[in-house]
């Protein structure tokens, strides 16, 4: 069960995430969410990664690849993960593949969500997530059952700085252009599973499930 959420910013990697740890228990490793981390922590690599991320370009490969050599290492992954979003350029997809062989495993499924760019912006633009569990709401698409509070952690939501506008057209093009050659990486490694994401959360999963087989 050794999993890859690809697709675009806002596809809902992170929303079918959730719903897949519930389903298989196996950890979901984000490494925007461990930058995000790093940045409210002040961490040297918080302070590397901050002026990228504020401009929607991608943090350095040596940077991310480096926190995944070691995330993919700990306990919890050992029957399987879900990496969202990581690998985003080629370079990172070469280092995790040498990274799974030295540990023997390998990617099961490479699961891309496909999702036009004008319901990208709409649903970027009214994104609200969670300080404590990254879970992703959306004022009109997914709104919480209490406004501003998690409904699974009752942790604060809040609006990312990355989600305005400008940076989110920014993020696009660099998805376009370092990111989606991937999909064509992943089809000749054969495990490449192509979802419509044009469709409610529910109904994602289920395909999801249905092209993981189960
Ligand atoms: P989204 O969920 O909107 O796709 P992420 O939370 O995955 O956004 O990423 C937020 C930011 O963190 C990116 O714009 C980029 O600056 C940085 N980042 C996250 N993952 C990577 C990665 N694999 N390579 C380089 N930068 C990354
Ligand atoms: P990603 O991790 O790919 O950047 P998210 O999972 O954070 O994307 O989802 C982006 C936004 O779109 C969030 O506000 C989320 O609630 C909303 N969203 C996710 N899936 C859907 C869907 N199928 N239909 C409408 N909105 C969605
Ligand atoms: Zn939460």
């Amino acid at each position: 069960m050794d999993f890859i959420l690809l697709g675009p910013p806002g596809a809902g990697k992170g929303t079918q995430a959730k719903l897949m740890i519930d389903k298989w228990s196996i950890p979901q490793i984000s490494t925007g969410d461990i930058l995000r981390a790093a940045v409210r922590e002040g961490t040297s690599l918080g302070v590397e990664a901050k002026g990228f991320m504020d401009r929607g370009e991608l943090v350095p490969d040596r940077v991310v690849i480096g926190i995944i050599a070691e995330r993919l290492k700990e306990k919890d992954a050992r029957k399987g993960f879900i990496l969202d979003g990581f690998p985003r350029t080629i370079p990172q997809a070469e280092a995790l593949g040498t990274i799974l062989q030295d540990l023997g495993r390998n990617i099961d499924h490479v699961i891309s969500i496909e999702v036009d760019e004008e319901e990208l912006v709409r649903r970027l633009t009214g994104r609200r997530m969670c300080k404590n569990c990254g879970e992703s709401f959306h004022v009109v698409f997914n709104p919480p059952a209490r406004e501003g509070v998690c409904d699974r952690c009752k942790g604060e939501l809040y609006q990312r700085d990355d989600d305005k506008e400008e940076t989110i057209r920014q993020r696009l093009a660099v998805y376009g252009q370092q990111t989606e050659p991937l999909i064509a990486y992943y089809s000749r490694t054969g495990n490449l599973r192509r979802i419509d994401g044009f469709s409610s959360i529910e109904d994602i999963f289920s395909r999801i499930v249905e092209a993981v087989g189960g």
